[in-house]
């Protein structure tokens, strides 16, 4: 078993029905069994959020710039309660809310969503052993915080209903005594081309500017939300380069992930600025040798849970194109607006949030079929990984539709399903292998 991850969601589980929901004394000298528990996992997350950082830096290809991305990921949830006099944190969920919005407003967006062990390990007792490993790490995160403030540091949490889990998550939220402050549904409409859903999207983008401006106490103007158009067009065309640089070779997937996944920890314009004086760097890298071209697509990856990502680099097989929403989908492109007015601005966020959406949570599968499909016909990729968490049910049924669609376009289809923890490495690994060999070399 791997290093810092010694310990299975079985175990987890045990530990949790042992010391887990019951409230020891809280006479202020002696701390209740949670706070043990929260102390241990705590440990217990950092121990594994530095065990993948330190695989990170014993890779041929690390280089000391990656440091203060890996430090953003190592901190976790942590980074937003320890940044005193940074804007105020409004979490987030799935990535269907115009973060444009979150800016102009000034607050600083930090999707919840995580791949620690540890942290899940804390939801146990309070979520189905069946659900959605990013939702108990999002629940646990927020657990691993709970001594931190009534109110965790956070200004309140924005849960777009993308899939069921999220619809259902201030439930086991309230169950674990926590408290985000107030929790807003964003409802949108699963239909991306109907007109009703369209102006639907749009009245809930609305309340969304409103369920803002009463958080931070001020209305927007104009003029905040063009600034942060245009702060979010540069992150956009940063990451855009950092996706060129992937499919030349110069920069490998797990890097791109560590790179993506730090977005949420520090203000968009750091990030902007960090990436900027990396992408030199990157330009000169050297191409790395050629490999099996494969597309990765499905549930998302977050750090430090890079298992998946390890073991397709360990099979000799290159990611050089993902839809994951950790990853590339992670900004999908600028807001374009033809006319400048609130009202014009307003509509071309909202256009762009829901039609950038690619997530198999809407209705329209045959779209993702053609994306997929294209890049095959040119020649960018040999192969289509398709990577589903266990509980994730809207990629796992998708994997199905996507399986039929394309193997009968010819496209070389693998399904993986997994979980956080590390006990299946060897029977994924032997699969990739299989899957490696059964695809033409690449280059
Ligand atoms: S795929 Fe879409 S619905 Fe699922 S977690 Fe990512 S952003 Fe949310
Ligand atoms: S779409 Fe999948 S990964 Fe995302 S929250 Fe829902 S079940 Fe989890």
């Amino acid at each position: 078993m791997e290093e810092g991850l010694t310990f299975a969601l079985k175990d987890a589980q045990k530990d949790a029905q042992k010391d887990g929901p019951k409230d020891g004394p809280k006479d202020g000298l002696k701390p209740s069994r949670e706070e043990i528990l929260r102390q241990k996992n705590l440990q217990r997350f950092k121990a594994e959020a530095l065990a993948e950082s330190r695989r990170l830096r014993a890779r041929s290809d690390y280089r000391p710039e990656f440091d203060r991305f890996l430090r953003l990921l190592e901190a976790g949830p942590l980074a937003f309660a320890e940044r005193p006099g940074g804007r105020p944190v409004m979490a987030l969920l799935c990535l269907q809310a115009p973060l444009e919005l979150f800016h102009a407003h000034g607050f600083q967006p930090y999707r919840l969503f995580g791949g620690s062990l540890a942290a899940e390990r804390l939801a146990a007792p309070y979520a189905p052993a069946t659900a959605c490993p990013m939702i108990k790490s999002a629940l646990g995160s927020l657990a691993l915080l709970k001594g931190d403030g009534p109110q965790l540091g956070l200004a309140g949490l924005i849960a777009p209903t993308t899939c069921d889990w999220i619809v259902k998550f201030p439930e086991p939220l309230r169950a674990m005594g926590l408290n985000v402050g107030p929790v807003m549904a964003l409802d949108l409409p699963h239909g991306q081309t109907r007109d009703l859903g369209q102006k639907k999207w749009l009245k809930e983008v609305y309340g969304l500017n409103s369920f803002l401006a009463e958080r931070s106490g001020a209305k927007i103007a104009r003029q905040d939300l063009l600034r942060s158009i245009n702060v979010y067009r540069a992150a956009n065309r940063a990451f855009s380069r950092l996706i060129e640089l992937k499919r030349q070779g110069r920069l490998a997937q797990i890097w791109f992930g560590v790179l993506a996944g730090s977005f949420f920890g520090e203000e968009a314009e750091s990030w902007v600025k960090a990436i900027e004086e990396l992408l030199p760097l990157l330009a000169e890298a050297r191409i790395s040798k050629a490999k099996a071209a494969v597309y990765l697509t499905g549930s998302p990856i977050f750090f430090p849970n890079f298992k998946v990502l390890r073991l397709i680099d360990e099979a000799g097989l290159t990611v050089v194109k993902d839809d994951l929403c950790s990853m590339e989908r992670l900004l999908t492109g600028p807001v374009h607006y033809g006319d400048p007015s609130m009202a014009g601005l307003m509509e071309a966020l909202a256009q762009r949030y829901q039609q950038g959406c690619q997530c198999p949570t809407c209705f329209d599968a045959d779209r993702r079929v053609g994306n997929l499909a294209f890049g095959h016909k040119n020649n960018l990729f040999q192969g289509l990984i398709h990577h589903a968490l266990k509980g994730c049910h809207p990629f796992s049924l998708e994997s199905l539709t996507l399986e039929r669609a394309l193997t009968l376009k010819g496209l070389k289809f693998l399904r993986l399903e997994t979980d956080h923890s590390p006990e299946d490495s060897g029977p994924l690994l032997t699969r990739l292998e299989a899957f490696r060999s059964g695809l033409a070399a690449f280059g």
